[in-house]
């Protein structure tokens, strides 16, 4: 089996970044509302999550770190209705089996918590711990059990970076969570907890939590957009013309939650500005599409990060029309 989850970590985990989001997904299936991450050396040599969500029992540590073991599928369920983020039970198990794996977890109504180490695949003992309830996941050592991947890591600088970003878009696509992202005592992103008032507008939420993230800046040359058809809904804001970049690396797109980087999404962004900008520049957005789970695929590859839509055209006409309608408001 380790071999088999080596393979598969190849797919899941392919660098730091990558491990921080399927971890940061797990907290928040868990029901977290707050979320800590801490670096070391920019995730290459320490990844530490902390949540307070529902925790694992004893008993579901040592599944928790089993292939194809996911707490997520009914049995009698099928791929259309994925309400969750995670849902191929493959992201520890293939961590486990490339690094040091240390789970710590404590469901609410325990009185003590229970931890279980992995290192290279190979399962520890359950033993007591102390920790409050939630669970804390610490990855050390990230692919020193796979020298040949170890080799591709890049500077420290630069995994940060990585990882920082994808923490900031699960941060964006759950304003109701608060996150912290840090290496060793350098806070890196602050995304604090929102009030009732806030969250009770989930169009203020968002704008808020874009804020924190993404800077003011982007709050105050993104224009909000909000249009539904056909039983999808696109939300968000879409950054003036004048407010662009050179790369579209600042193109956040999210389908039901989850962060997704998509051609389709991506080229109808892009149909929607090329009267107003340049080829070589890029608009600042941030897109929210609501659709029905069934109407989507996102089990397409295992970092869940592309998408598939039965009616693409219908995706596309909302994304367009959206963003000219929004912009068409603010005087483009
Ligand atoms: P998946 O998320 O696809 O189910 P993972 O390998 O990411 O697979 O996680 C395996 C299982 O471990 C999950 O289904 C869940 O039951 C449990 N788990 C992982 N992380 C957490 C967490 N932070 N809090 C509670 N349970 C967790
Ligand atoms: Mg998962």
């Amino acid at each position: 089996p380790t071999l088999v989850n080596r393979i598969a970590a190849g797919e899941v985990v392919e660098r730091p970044a990558s491990a921080v989001k399927e971890l940061v997904e797990n907290s928040l299936d868990a029901g977290a509302s707050r979320v800590d991450v801490t670096l070391g050396d920019g995730g290459r040599a320490r990844i530490v999550v902390v949540d307070d969500g529902v925790g694992m029992a004893p008993e579901a540590l040592p599944l928790a770190v089993r292939r194809h073991c996911t707490s997520k599928l009914a049995a009698d369920s099928d791929l259309t209705t994925i309400h969750t983020l995670g849902f191929r039970g493959e992201a520890l198990p293939s961590i486990g089996s490339v690094a040091r794996l240390t789970l710590t977890s404590r469901p609410p109504d325990a009185d003590s918590a229970w931890r279980l180490t992995v290192a290279a695949g190979l399962v520890g003992a359950v033993e007591p711990a102390a920790h409050p309830p939630g669970t804390r996941v610490e990855v050390g050592d990230l692919f020193f059990a796979t020298p040949a991947r170890l080799k591709f890591l890049k500077a420290a600088r630069t995994e940060q970076t990585h990882t920082v970003d994808a923490v900031k878009r699960l941060a964006m696509a759950h304003p109701e969570v608060a996150f912290t992202v840090a290496d060793g005592d350098r806070v890196l992103l602050r995304a604090p907890a929102l009030s009732p008032d806030l969250l009770a507008d989930p169009a203020a939420a968002r704008r808020e939590r874009l804020g924190a993230v993404l800077g003011r800046a982007f709050a105050e040359n993104g224009v909000p957009l909000d249009l539904a058809r056909e039983g999808a809904r696109l939300a968000g804001f879409a950054g003036l013309p004048t407010f662009h970049r050179g790369t579209s690396s600042e193109q956040y797109l999210f389908v039901n939650g989850r962060p997704v980087r998509d051609r389709l999404l991506h080229g109808a962004v892009r149909g929607a500005y090329q009267d107003f900008l340049a080829r070589d520049r890029h608009p600042v957005v941030a897109l929210y599409l609501e659709i029905d789970p069934a109407a989507v695929d996102v089990n397409v590859h295992p970092a869940k990060t592309e998408v598939r839509f039965r009616d693409a055209a219908l995706v596309r006409g909302l994304i367009v029309s959206g963003i000219r309608h929004a912009l068409a408001d603010a005087g483009h």
